[in-house]
């Protein structure tokens, strides 16, 4: 029996996978049912393939918006850079397309599927500490109970502190933001396409806009908590000069507000025991990429993959190592992205200097190694 530590998309999509193989698990989640406010994500071709695999890409669709083009603008002047092709990279490399959807659909559909399964979530039950010094392994509930349990599968996402001795936090910077907010296309003073991310560089800060879920449209904006006054509001006069209309978006937003945590992770899993981290619980990663639930999917996969075919646990560790590589890759691509991002002048107008020169497609080629993964 396996128990899983979090009921987000990581510990939810290993939970269904490993119960349709008839591998006995239960998830522990500390809040209740209740979701979270209806945000959306966007599903790169590696992401919306891991749903396939699962057979859950058919039943997710209704509720998918497709993507055929990522449109890089200019903040300063609403201005094209560059248009990245999406739709026809994955028509020309026979992928799943990428998709954006509500976070709230992707949750309950997995949820459906484990409890559908028969597998228990229990709710409310907040881990407070993993032990491992005898040959099982306690798990210290918040509500004063301790349990016993044999096999572990850590997946309790970007938590503030860690609750496992062998997973270590080394906090670098905690230096930036988010701010979320849904918004109706009419209200937004520019044009947006149905079937385009558009991703808005400028000095200091990004956005992300797309559609996502009928009307809506999810805005992102990510920038240095420097630039927020003490109320989290953002401090215009130190952001630079930013087009009236994206002025006039910032503040027709409801925004809510995220500090990220800007960490590093070691994992010091012992290599004989059945313990293991999956998505934001064994890496962070930075969300200039939109890879964060894409890599918790295919992590979910790989180790319900390797589980299922019982495989020792020294060779799953083993073959963990192995997929780190291409996690690291993805950790160093969202890193890159965040300095590409936030770059200010001069750099900034060097940045879309190139950008307006590169052509699309052929930048796409360069992320091969990421969209066209096939776990
Ligand atoms: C602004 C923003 C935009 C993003 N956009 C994208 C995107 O477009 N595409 C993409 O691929 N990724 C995106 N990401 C990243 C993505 O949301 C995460 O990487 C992903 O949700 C990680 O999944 P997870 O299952 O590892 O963790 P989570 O989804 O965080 O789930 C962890 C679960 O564990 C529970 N939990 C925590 N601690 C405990 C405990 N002690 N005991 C019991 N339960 C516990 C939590 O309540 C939660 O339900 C974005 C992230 C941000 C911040």
């Amino acid at each position: 029996m396996y128990s899983i530590i979090g009921s987000g998309i990581a510990g939810l999509a290993c939970s269904s996978l490993l119960s349709k193989q008839g591998v006995q698990n239960e998830v522990f989640e500390k809040n209740n049912k209740i979701l979270d406010q209806n945000y959306g994500i966007q599903l790169s071709p590696n992401a919306s393939y891991v749903l396939e695999k699962m057979g859950l890409l058919e039943l997710l669709k209704p509720k998918l918006k497709v993507i055929n083009s990522i449109e890089v603008c200019s903040l300063q002047n609403l201005k094209s850079i560059t248009t990245l092709p999406i739709g026809n990279f994955v028509k020309y490399n026979n992928l799943t397309n990428y998709y954006t959807t509500s976070r709230n659909e992707l949750y309950e559909l997995l949820r459906r599927d484990v409890e559908n399964s028969g597998t228990t979530i229990n709710y409310k039950s907040e881990i407070t500490k993993i032990d491992d010094n005898n040959q099982k392994v306690q798990l210290y509930k918040k509500d004063g109970k301790i349990i016993e349990k044999e096999k572990l599968i850590i997946a309790n996402g970007n938590a503030k502190k860690s609750i496992y001795k062998n997973i270590i936090y080394k906090n670098v910077t905690n230096n930036f933001l988010t701010l979320r907010s849904n918004i109706t296309k009419q209200n937004i003073p520019f044009d947006i396409k149905g079937d385009s991310v558009m991703l808005l560089l400028g000095n200091h800060l990004h956005i992300v806009i797309y559609p996502f879920f009928n009307n809506e449209l999810n805005v992102v904006l990510i920038t240095d908590k420097k630039y927020f006054d003490n109320n989290l509001e953002l401090d215009f006069g130190r952001i630079g000069y930013i087009d009236k209309k994206i002025f006039q978006l910032i503040t027709e937003c409801n925004w809510s507000s995220w500090q990220l945590q800007d960490r590093k992770i070691k994992l010091n899993l012992s290599p004989n025991k059945a313990i293991y981290a999956i998505g934001d619980a064994a890496h962070s990663i930075k969300p200039h990429l939109a890879q964060g639930s894409a890599m918790a999917l295919e992590d979910a996969y790989f180790l319900a993959n390797l589980i299922t075919n019982k495989n020792k646990a020294k060779d799953i560790h083993q073959m963990l190592k192995i997929r780190e590589k291409r996690v690291n890759r993805v950790i160093n691509k969202s890193s890159q992205n965040r300095y590409f991002f936030h770059a200010i002048s001069p750099i900034s107008i060097i940045r879309d200097t190139i950008l307006n020169n590169i052509d699309g497609a052929s930048f796409l080629n360069t992320l091969k190694w990421l969209y066209c993964y096939k776990i």
